[in-house]
């Protein structure tokens, strides 16, 4: 139930200028996006890579509305490829098709993606579609189809709460395209996708095993223990090479976990979103977890106790 409501709570700009302008949200929010600029970003990749563990780059923006502000997206895209291959870093970047301006024509998405794709194909920067709701699923697929034959140096996301994605997954894999798979972090009906986590979570485990198999360098993205203990055992019984695949998660998610997986030898990459735009991203985080809720509210509560002249703990 909260899950659903922070969900729905993550669509509506009113709350967005609340949070994104309050200082106790704008301060625990840090813990799961990397600053706002590309050099706070560009210091956690570098953070991270002293830990063995690689990065995507996210610049936070989605549900663009105007054909300027989708264009203006792409040129700050194109700027961070320039600020990646100046640092001398080998970040990949995540992108969402609706912050490229699928909302206003799928050709100006296209155009957009097209510029982003020619220069990071140049720069040899691997770039990942993330998914979105499911209103978008067979448009992002489809996009992806057409550009993958031009720039082989991108892949795409499949959400394994979707009943639709099992056949999706069979024809990645048969055309060899890279996916990640996640659960899926929206809010969907129950005539596309599976309500309850066991469900999820079964057809995760379905799909994970048919990536690992027979996938292109599969993204196993999760944070789920029993998903990845999964993951470890079906490669060590099938005898797939460790390094086949990768482990993904979170900026700020289970730090720990990530730091274990990449000592014991795997592959781990971090999801780095940075940027102005993080208000949605950070409410779809609170959603997955409401003890990150209960410590956005005892942050509120203990500078409202300050601000009235008691102590903070
Ligand atoms: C690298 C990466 C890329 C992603 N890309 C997409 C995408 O393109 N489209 C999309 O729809 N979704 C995406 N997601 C989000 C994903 O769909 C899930 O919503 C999210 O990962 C939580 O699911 P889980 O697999 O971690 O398992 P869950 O069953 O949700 O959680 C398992 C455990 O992980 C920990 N955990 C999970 N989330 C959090 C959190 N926010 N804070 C603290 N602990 C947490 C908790 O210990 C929890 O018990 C991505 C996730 C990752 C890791």
């Amino acid at each position: 139930m909260l899950r659903r409501v922070l969900l729905y709570l993550s669509e509506r700009r009113w709350l967005r200028k609340l949070i994104t302008r309050y200082g106790p949200t704008r301060a625990f929010a840090w813990r799961f996006v990397a600053g706002e600029t590309t050099e706070s970003a560009l210091d956690a990749v570098r953070e991270l890579s002293s830990r063995g563990i690689a990065s995507t780059l996210d610049l936070l923006g989605e549900s663009v509305r105007d054909a300027r502000d989708a264009e203006e997206s792409a040129n700050e895209y194109l700027r961070l490829l320039d600020a990646i291959r100046e640092s001398g870093l080998a970040a990949h970047i995540s992108l969402k098709l609706t912050q490229l301006g699928l909302d206003v024509s799928e050709e100006l998405c296209r155009g957009n993606l097209e510029r982003i794709l020619e220069k990071a194909s140049e720069y040899g920067v691997f770039v990942r579609f993330d998914m979105e709701s499911s209103a978008y699923t067979q448009r992002t697929l489809d996009i992806f189809g057409d550009l993958r034959q031009r720039w082989s140096n991108c892949g795409v996301v499949i959400q394994s709460y979707l009943y639709r994605s099992e056949q999706d997954v069979e024809e990645l894999i048969r055309t060899g395209a890279r996916v990640r798979l996640c659960k899926g972090a929206y809010l969907e009906p129950s005539s596309v996708a599976y309500q309850r986590k066991r469900d999820v979570d079964a057809s995760y485990v379905r799909l994970m095993e048919k990536l690992l198999s027979a996938g292109n360098y599969p993204a196993i993205a999760t944070h789920d223990p029993d998903m990845i203990a999964h993951a470890k055992e079906y490669v060590r019984e099938k005898g797939i090479p460790p390094r086949s695949f990768e482990f993904q998660m979170l900026y700020g998610v289970r730090r720990d976990l990530q730091e274990a997986l990449a000592r014991e030898g795997y592959n781990v990459r971090c999801y780095v979103p940075f940027g102005t735009e993080w208000y949605p991203y950070f409410m779809r985080r609170l959603a997955e977890r409401p003890a990150n809720l209960m410590f956005v509210l005892r942050s509120v509560l203990a500078e409202r106790r300050g601000a009235a002249g008691g102590r903070t703990p």
